[in-house]
């Protein structure tokens, strides 16, 4: 466990009563790690960043402070993304623990809002936390308004920033919405912010820090490792995939809970249908497309236990809190190791081992890729999106290093591969296998040379690859190819070391793989030397 915080070495006042509503209130015997540090540093009127792996238990982190200031009556504002998830914490909040909560978005019904509103007006008033989703600050002139009058009465004790990692741009999870956030810390000043989010890395983080105007902040950074999760990357062969899964699952799961995530809507639909039809598993597809009462019954029955395997896109996931879910699987590559390992996260929350496995194909991440390529956003963003889909890339071709200490790095932790006990595909492997290391530096210069000469001529990955093989296909000789320079610099290569090899120039950002379209709209990815 990495920890910037010390110890309080006397025991504070408030100790005590926030004993008292852990075990009355939230009806819990202990508290986590960190839990204690985070809500005595938030009492003191700190600034608190909060990094806790999904599932660690952050939501008590803001909501026993908020109530534990009935000697000084406020109340603390959080910003989450999700309404449902909003929606479910007011309400186990509300009917289950007795504390007065309330949530405010936009399609409330005047009647409520002017409940909320008036509640927040009294002085007397005994509500503690209210929920707003982040455009309700930037655009609600009466909830703007309402901030103001607490914060002149000095009754906005803090404000609370949950999945906060959707501030930065760096995410993979950003939201427009969120990065006004950045603007409370002057409209308010003096009044303690707390981010918390699951998923940042070194960058991401200060990135938060930055945007919120958090200058001294406490952090508690916990450790992303999850020892029960065992992690697998598959190569994909998609005519067989279907069938392998269903092994997979008949191998002593079919009374297991799981989640296939897939790439688009078509495959979830697809896929769950085969795995239904063809191998009589209870599957059933969720995607964004599906009506808000569709998507809460599939939820609930998979929640429930009557559906076994959800197969869903990114749509379905944050804030899912089954704690028996025994495998994830990933039909196909994520866009960014923080969104796989957020999304592998929603495994094994009982602390019981679960299986991560992920079927990868490099031509899966051109689909990524030119969704890169078309999409919105100017050239630093795509820029970004596809470092982050590189770092996933080199994630999946890697068939050497320890999976954990791969993810964990990408997170700016360190870890020892020794503490895998071969928890992973590569530590496994390598039992049984031996590693040469070879410099490569001069065939990669050729490469580039070679890729050079050639890319006016619109050439794929696996074109460039048989030429650096000295293929003398009549394709490439009618071309003129074979006179280009550092043709054939690669002959001494298999063929898979040379997909490894110009697949990795590719992930250090060397050569690009740009997405163009012909007139009927078919796609190719062209390979180009990057011009800085
Ligand atoms: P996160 O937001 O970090 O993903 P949650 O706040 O939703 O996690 O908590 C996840 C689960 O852990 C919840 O069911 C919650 O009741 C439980 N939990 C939180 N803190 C504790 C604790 N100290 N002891 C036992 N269970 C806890
Ligand atoms: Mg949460
Ligand atoms: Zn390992």
């Amino acid at each position: 466990m990495i920890s910037s915080s010390s110890d309080e070495s006397c025991p504070a006042p408030w100790l005590r009563d926030m004993r008292k509503a852990l075990t009355q209130v939230f009806r819990l015997n202990s508290f986590r790690t960190h839990q204690q540090q985070i809500i005595s540093s938030a009492i003191q009127g700190k600034d608190v960043f909060v990094l806790m792996p999904t599932g660690g238990g952050k939501s008590l982190c803001y909501q026993l402070p908020a109530i534990l200031q009935n000697h000084a009556p406020g109340v603390s504002i959080v910003v989450s993304p999700l309404l449902s998830l909003m929606q479910d914490q007011v309400h186990d909040l509300v009917c289950v623990k007795g504390i007065a909560a309330a949530l405010l978005n936009s399609q409330m019904g005047a009647a409520h809002r002017r409940w909320v509103y008036s509640e927040l007006k009294k002085p007397s008033s005994l509500m503690c936390l209210l929920y707003v989703t982040p455009e309700m600050l930037e655009k609600s002139k009466e909830l703007v308004e309402a901030l103001s009058c607490l914060y002149d009465q000095d009754r906005l004790t803090r404000f609370v920033i949950d999945e906060a990692h959707c501030v930065s741009q760096w995410g993979h999870d950003f939201r427009p919405d969120y990065k006004l956030l950045g603007n409370v810390r002057n409209r308010f000043s003096g009044v303690p912010i707390m981010a918390l989010t699951a998923t940042a890395t070194p960058t991401v983080e200060a990135d938060v820090l930055r945007c919120l105007g958090m200058q001294e902040c406490k952090v508690f950074r916990q450790s992303f490792n999850r020892k029960n999760l065992s992690l697998e990357v598959v190569t994909k062969t998609p005519r067989s995939m279907a069938d392998d899964i269903y092994q997979f699952i008949d191998d002593g799961r079919r009374n297991h809970s799981g989640i296939i995530y897939c790439i688009g809507r078509q495959q979830c639909e697809s896929l769950a249908e085969e795995l239904r039809e063809a191998f009589g598993l209870t599957a059933e597809h969720y995607h964004a497309k599906l009506t808000p009462d569709m998507r809460n019954n599939v939820q609930r029955e998979w929640k429930e236990g009557r559906i076994r395997i959800i197969v869903a896109t990114i749509a379905f996931g944050m804030g899912i809190d089954k704690p028996d879910v025994r495998y994830v699987i990933h039909a196909s590559i994520p866009s960014s190791l923080e969104g796989y390992y957020q999304e592998i996260g929603r495994a094994g929350r009982d602390g019981q081992p679960a299986v991560c496995r992920l079927y990868y194909t490099y031509r899966d991440a051109s689909v990524h890729r030119g969704q890169i390529d078309r999409g919105g956003g100017n050239s630093t963003q795509k820029e970004r999106l596809n470092t982050n889909l590189n770092a996933m890339i080199a994630y999946c071709e890697n068939v050497i290093d320890c999976r954990r200490f791969l993810v964990l790095k990408y997170f700016g932790e360190t870890f020892d591969a020794s503490g895998c006990n071969q928890t992973c595909d590569n530590c496994l492997g390598a039992m049984n296998q031996t590693n040469i290391t070879k410099d490569m530096t001069s065939l990669a210069i050729e490469t580039i040379r070679l890729v050079r000469s050639v890319q006016s001529a619109g050439v794929t990955l696996l074109q460039v690859l048989d030429m650096l093989r000295g293929s003398q296909s009549k394709r490439f000789v009618d071309n003129g190819f074979l006179e280009a320079t550092s043709y054939g610099a690669g002959k001494h290569l298999s063929r898979p070391d040379a997909e490894r090899f110009m697949k990795h120039l590719v992930i250090m950002g060397i050569l690009v793989e740009k997405t163009e379209y012909n007139n009927m709209g078919f796609s190719s990815a062209y390979l180009k030397v990057r011009t800085p």
